[in-house]
């Protein structure tokens, strides 16, 4: 005979409220014990399912999008890093930025945190319903490298260009050859005032003319990257490197 317990177990099952649905056993004893009213037991129900769907569509997102790490702006600390602008860049949060189809580019050494902060407003992007792709800048030279000696370069870059935010993380950890300069930029024009790449480098902009081997085509794509931007550049210690001397 099945009890009233378990048809509702039945129907939240039938409503995909997965959590709701597992918790409840173990919550119902609590339930009938002590006085708990009806708005705070549905109250603490539902914040159990939330909690569990917004951590779902986070794993989601961050499979779709590739993004190697789950990385929010709430776990960064402003305190270690000063030479950031806490304002500024908590403010890229309500992609203003996308809207007006501004860059990001964060530089500085490795371990200041720059990836992390390129994911944590990717990652908002997301959650707001914008397309967007994490992409390490050797991979992405690769791919099209390999579209191009395929005979589908176009069909890659506007790919590529489709996205609302694009992020290339890492660029000038490698030298980039001539031909390479050649396929990012065609990359970058195609996006330039479409829609917003963040870039990271650890290299300043100025000192991009030696990675790229090609000086007119690093003026062009600084040219398009720069124009509409929001430069962070952090001067600090790698949090890596946090708590040695
Ligand atoms: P970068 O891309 O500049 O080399 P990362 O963003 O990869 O550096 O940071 C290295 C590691 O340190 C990551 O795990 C990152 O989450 C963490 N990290 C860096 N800066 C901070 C910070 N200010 N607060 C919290 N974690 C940080
Ligand atoms: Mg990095």
């Amino acid at each position: 005979m099945t009890t009233k317990f378990q048809e509702l177990l039945t129907n939240l099952d039938e409503l995909g409220l997965d959590k709701m649905r597992a918790y409840l056993p173990e919550y119902i004893d609590e339930l009938n014990q002590q006085q708990v009213t009806f708005t705070d037991a549905m109250l603490k129900l539902t914040t159990v399912e939330l909690t569990w769907q917004d951590q779902l569509k986070t794993n989601r997102i961050v499979k779709r999008a590739r993004f190697p790490q789950v990385k929010s702006l709430k776990s960064f600390d402003f305190d270690f890093q000063p030479s950031i602008n806490q304002q500024q860049v908590m403010g890229f949060q309500d992609l203003a930025f996308m809207e007006s189809k501004e860059n990001l580019v964060f530089i500085g050494s490795p371990g200041v945190g720059k990836t992390h902060l390129a994911i944590s407003v990717g990652i908002e992007a997301c959650r707001q319903g914008k397309r967007t792709l994490f992409v390490n800048c050797h991979e992405l030279l690769l791919r099209l490298n390999a579209a191009d000696d395929k005979g589908t370069l176009d069909r890659c870059i506007r790919r590529y260009a489709r996205y609302d935010l694009l992020i290339i993380d890492e660029i000038g950890y490698l030298p980039i050859n001539h031909n390479e300069a050649n396929l990012l930029f065609q990359l970058i024009n195609a996006r330039y005032e479409h829609c917003s790449t963040i870039i990271t480098s650890n290299s300043d902009l100025s000192t991009w003319v030696e990675i790229f081997q090609n000086p007119t085509v690093t003026a062009a794509i600084l040219d398009r990257l720069v124009h509409h931007a929001h430069i962070v550049k952090i001067n600090g210690k790698s949090y890596r490197l946090k708590g040695t001397n």
